[in-house]
């Protein structure tokens, strides 16, 4: 029960900047009765926040009425199974797709997750029953039909081009005699696909008063400093003779890859005699969903490369030992999880292979080991390995939107009375805030990491420091070198980058 009187909610980010994705609303009616919902429930994915994933939740799971899932990537779903280990009784609500691909996923991270907690001596921090119960009480909502939730609450999934089966939620909460409160849930968001159309934000939407809680990853950026380059790399690389691995996401990149390859080979700009693999199991499972996929354009879905296989334990070593040229997709995207551990130290001294990251290349990464070698050499479990390999990498394939396109987005969504920033590392926050506070679109705009703020039909009441959840943010480093994707970086303080990273 609550001691202070009206209809209002609060709302807390429970992870500091974009990994560990887990918003915590608290909405408090006039009787003083209360109740809880959470939005994601992801796991940490980065340094320095990765032991933090094996703590409890900073809530009492039992107590959360229903879970809002945006879509099927680790640092918003993962962790799920501990939310039902330690007591969650209420339905999880996601997209059809999401939850499809989810099943896949959970116990994907399940194997990781076993295997680091070997290696630490540690318990496993759930089992696999936790995952089952998660899937179980998982009910599907269609793209923008609303579903009560409870008696107060409705929620709209909204479509969102960040990934397959990835939704923007909006989420509309009333009680007798109030005007409702709505929140516009962003979710990571990007306004295209390549795989469909993506849906604007529908009208009757757009008229009622509402928050936005808004992502922010690429806020620093504009769309137009984007450089794209991988449809003229491979060509290049393969005309002078070298074969290409390519490390992918399981979920989204793989595909996309696939998919560029094939445009690539229809043009003639690449050979259809070069043979084009794809190893990862969750990879490939994906890759079939998406050729069954009713959410991708009918066309679009015959989307393999010519000359293509699958590679698993029984054709992995033909594959190494042929020394033909050839295209290799394979997971994990920053070569540190599944068979690109195989991959690496049977290619990286080749000097007639490239690497290729699809993926951002963050600092003090295994992938950025690779990229800048010391002395030229690199130590994998022990042994040490010459790179003679080229490394390519690009941030072209990202799947959320630049300050513009949000902005865009956001102008759309029509009748915002508060902005919620969120999502984004620290000075992308705030250089985001600054350029919305600049377009001048909206009357209050707001930095939610770290900070839980009161909101009533009005827009906010106050933002306060957040007692749930206080991280010691990692220690401070100096100017790092520029990087694809980094933000550039203005000041000395400016902290570790940490990027939402992907299956
Ligand atoms: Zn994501
Ligand atoms: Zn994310």
């Amino acid at each position: 029960m609550s001691s202070k009187k009206g209809f209002f909610y609060t709302i807390t980010a429970l992870h500091p900047e974009v990994t560990g994705s887990c918003l915590l609303v608290t909405v408090h009616y006039p009787d003083g009765n209360t109740m809880m919902f959470i939005v994601d429930c992801g796991l940490f994915q980065e340094k320095p926040y990765t032991q933090l994933n094996n703590q409890v939740l900073p809530f009492t799971s039992s107590k959360i009425q229903f879970a809002l899932i945006t879509h099927n990537h680790a640092d918003h779903n993962g962790r799920l199974p501990i939310l039902m280990k330690e007591g969650f009784k209420g339905k999880i609500y996601t997209t059809a797709t999401t939850k499809r691909h989810m099943q896949f996923s959970l116990l994907d991270d399940y194997k990781i997750m076993l295997m680091n907690a070997k290696e630490k001596k540690q318990n496993p921090w759930y089992s696999e029953t936790d995952i089952r119960n998660a899937l179980e009480c998982t009910e599907c909502c269609n793209l923008e039909e609303t579903v009560y939730v409870n008696k107060n609450v409705k929620v709209t999934f909204l479509d969102n081009g960040h990934l397959l089966g990835s939704a923007s939620i909006f989420v509309q909460i009333s009680c007798y005699g109030e005007e409702d409160l709505n929140i516009l849930f962003t979710g990571d968001y990007k306004p295209t696909s390549i795989w469909k159309e993506v849906r604007k934000i529908p009208e009757w939407i757009r008229e009622l008063p509402k928050t936005v809680v808004t992502e922010s990853t690429y806020g620093y950026m504009e769309s137009s400093e984007v450089e794209c380059h991988f449809e003229k790399d491979i060509p290049k690389i393969l005309g002078e003779g070298k074969s290409i691995t390519c490390f992918v996401f399981a979920q989204g990149r793989a595909q996309e890859v696939l998919y560029l390859l094939k445009k690539m080979q229809e043009r003639g700009e690449i050979s259809t005699k070069i043979p084009i693999y794809l190893d990862g199991n969750l990879a490939q499972i994906n890759t079939k969903m998406y050729q069954n996929s009713e959410e991708i354009d009918e066309e679009k879905r015959d989307f393999l490369p010519e000359n293509f296989t699958y590679v698993n334990k029984e054709n992995r070593q033909n594959v190494i030992s042929d020394s033909r040229q050839k295209i290799l997709l394979t997971t994990s995207g920053m070569a540190d999880h599944g068979p690109a551990c195989i991959y690496v130290p049977e290619f990286v001294a080749r000097k007639d292979m490239v690497f290729y990251f699809t993926g951002y290349v963050s600092k003090d990464s295994f992938a950025d080991k690779i990229k800048n070698p010391q002395e030229g050499k690199i130590k994998i479990k022990g042994i040490t390995y010459e790179v003679n390999v080229d490394v390519y990498s690009t941030s072209e394939f990202s799947s959320h939107a630049k300050a513009d396109e949000i902005i865009s987005m956001l102008r759309e969504a029509g009748n915002v009375q508060l902005i919620l920033i969120n999502h984004g590392q620290k000075e992308s926050q705030q250089i985001f805030a600054q350029k919305i506070i600049d377009a001048s679109f909206v009357k209050k705009v707001e930095i939610l990491s770290e900070h839980t703020a009161l909101v009533g039909k009005f827009g906010l009441i106050k933002i306060m420091g957040s007692k749930l959840y206080c991280i010691k943010m990692p220690k401070e480093e100096n100017a790092t070198t520029k990087n694809e994707g980094r933000i550039p970086v203005r000041r000395k303080s400016f902290k570790n980058y940490l990027v939402c990273r992907h299956r």
